[in-house]
């Protein structure tokens, strides 16, 4: 489901402008990362994305009705919850399912399906507390992929972690992508991320480079 931006503004309390006159298109089936340096206005896109902050300006349509799935950016989770890897993945089905009903098997197969994916079927009974800082990543992506959402983001996916476990996000994205028709978006420092993606949009300052 492709998404576009029509000269979207954002601003803060206070009336800090952090996005000026942004216009975009994000195609469906592809992976858009969103590179610029710290304080550029990448988390700021994000948020107008999934809808957590609303344009001051401007327009942000989709091509239909949708609850974007987001993996917020890692210092933004507690390490400590007392979680598993699947307890984890299967929050993702709440957003659909709402947590006091109780799962159904399609639930559960969803819920396979995202642990599979991500390789981390294995670990599905460990805390997540206990997990690597790329075993824990990818967990919270299969999170967000068992919402099953046309929109996809990530907010610095691979910050914090070693190059393989980087290359395996970055090609877990672009499988998502490709055999989905995802819209997949994730702000990334790494160039080498920014090159394996299929766009690149590339914030300063809060314009469009
Ligand atoms: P990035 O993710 O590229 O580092 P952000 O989108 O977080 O950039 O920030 C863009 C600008 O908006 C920065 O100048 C930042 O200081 C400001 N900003 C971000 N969040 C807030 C907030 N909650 N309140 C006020 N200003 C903010
Ligand atoms: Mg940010």
């Amino acid at each position: 489901m492709p998404v576009t931006l029509h000269e979207v503004t954002a601003d803060y309390p206070g009336g800090h402008r952090a996005l000026h006159g942004i216009s975009a298109t994000l195609p469906a089936g592809a992976v858009t990362a969103l590179t610029g340096p710290n304080g550029s206005g990448k988390s700021t896109l994000l948020n107008l994305l999934a809808g957590t902050l609303s344009p001051t300006t401007g327009t942000i349509s989709y091509e239909r009705p949708c609850r974007p799935a987001y993996v917020v950016q890692r210092s933004a989770v507690p390490d400590a919850l007392p979680l598993t890897v699947r307890e984890t993945v299967t929050m993702g089905r709440w957003a659909e399912r709402g947590h006091w009903r109780r799962l159904t098997r399609a639930d559960r197969a969803v819920v396979d399906d995202c642990l599979a994916r991500l390789g981390i079927e294995d670990l599905s009974h460990r805390q997540l507390g206990d997990l690597s800082g790329g075993q824990r990543q990818r967990t919270l992506i299969a999170q967000a992929l068992a919402q099953r959402s046309p929109l996809l983001l990530l907010d610095e996916p691979t910050a914090a972690l070693d190059a393989a476990a980087q290359r395996q996000i970055t090609d877990t994205l672009t499988r998502i992508a490709t055999e989905d028709g995802t819209t997949v978006v994730h702000a990334t420092h790494h160039p080498a991320e920014a090159a394996a993606a299929d766009h690149t949009l590339t914030l300063a300052a809060g314009h469009l480079c």
